[in-house]
C-alpha cells in the first residue's frame, strides 16, 4: 500500500506544498513543531534514509539544503534545524524545523496554527524560491 506521504505526492492528499523537482518533494508538516516546520520526502517510496543509495541522499540533502534555506529567509527563527526520524510514516522525509529553541526540536511542544497561517507561510516559502 502506498505511504500516506506517496498519496501527497500523488495529489490524493491535499497538503501545503512547498517545491518539487524531478526526484523530491516538500510540504508542510500537518503538525508542525514550529511555524514553518516543512519534510523533504524522496519521491521513491523508501522507508529508512540510511537504505538511500548515495546519489538519492546526496540530492534529497541538497534539495533540502535549497528548502532550508527558503525557510530561513522567510521564517523568523533562530536558525532551520534539520533531523530524521521516521517512526511514524515509513517513507524517507527529512524535517526542517525553524527553531527559537530546543523545545521545537523535541517533538513533543507543537504549533496551532489555522489554514489561513499555513497557505500564508507556505506561499512566503515558494515565493523566495521563485
Ligand atoms: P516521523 O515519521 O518522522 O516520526 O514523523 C512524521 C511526520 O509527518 C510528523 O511530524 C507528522 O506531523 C507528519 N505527518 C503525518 N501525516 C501527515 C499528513 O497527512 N500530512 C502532513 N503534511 N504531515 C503529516
Amino acid at each position: 500500500m502506498p505511504s500516506i506521504f506517496t498519496k501527497i505526492i500523488n495529489g490524493e492528499i491535499p497538503c501545503y506544498k512547498i517545491a518539487e523537482d524531478d526526484d523530491n518533494f516538500a510540504f508542510l508538516d500537518i503538525n508542525p513543531n514550529a511555524k514553518g516546520h516543512t519534510l523533504c520526502v524522496p519521491k521513491k517510496e523508501v522507508d529508512k534514509i540510511m537504505d538511500l543509495d548515495e546519489e538519492a541522499y546526496m540530492n534529497l540533502m541538497a534539495f533540502s539544503r535549497k528548502v532550508g534555506k527558503a525557510i530561513e529567509a522567510t521564517v523568523p527563527c533562530e536558525r532551520v534545524g534539520l533531523s530524521v526520524i521516521g517512526l511514524e510514516v515509513p517513507h524517507v522525509h527529512v524535517h526542517l524545523i525553524p527553531l527559537h529553541s530546543m523545545k521545537n526540536a523535541t517533538f513533543q511542544y507543537k504549533e496551532s496554527m489555522g489554514p489561513e497561517e499555513f497557505e500564508a507561510t507556505a506561499e512566503k516559502i515558494r515565493n523566495y524560491l521563485k
